[in-house]
């Protein structure tokens, strides 16, 4: 399957990584749409939020922690987490990911 996300997880494409385990890798989003801007991916290959299944709704929880868990390892105190979902919702890379954001001036992407 072709899916960059997928390739990231992998380590077969580089990215800029924050933090990773197992499951979870965070990364910086390559074209940020705030000054911290970090994509929280799980490793599994999930299209999307609308398409998890009821086994993988764990994984979307352990996407939230390491959110959270990452932005207090770096000091970061206030930040918005977002999912897109589907083409109309914005979503683009059809790998489940969370956005963190945080900074002065924050677009939602
Ligand atoms: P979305 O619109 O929710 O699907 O978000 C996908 C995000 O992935 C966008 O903000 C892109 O800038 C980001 N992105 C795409 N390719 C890469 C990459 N190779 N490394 C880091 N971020 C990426
Ligand atoms: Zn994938």
């Amino acid at each position: 399957m072709d899916c960059i996300f997928c390739k990231i997880s992998k380590h077969q494409v580089s990215s800029d990584i924050v933090v990773e385990d197992s499951e979870v890798i965070v990364f910086k989003d390559i074209q940020p749409k705030a000054e911290t801007h970090w994509l929280i991916v799980p490793k599994k290959h999930i299209h999307s939020v609308s398409a998890v299944e009821l086994g993988d709704w764990p994984l979307v929880i352990s996407i939230i922690k390491k959110a959270a868990e990452a932005a207090k390892e770096n000091n970061i105190s206030g930040y918005k987490l977002v999912f897109n979902v589907g083409r109309e919702g914005g979503q683009i890379v059809d790998h489940l990911h969370l956005h963190l954001l945080a900074g002065k001036k924050i677009d939602l992407p």
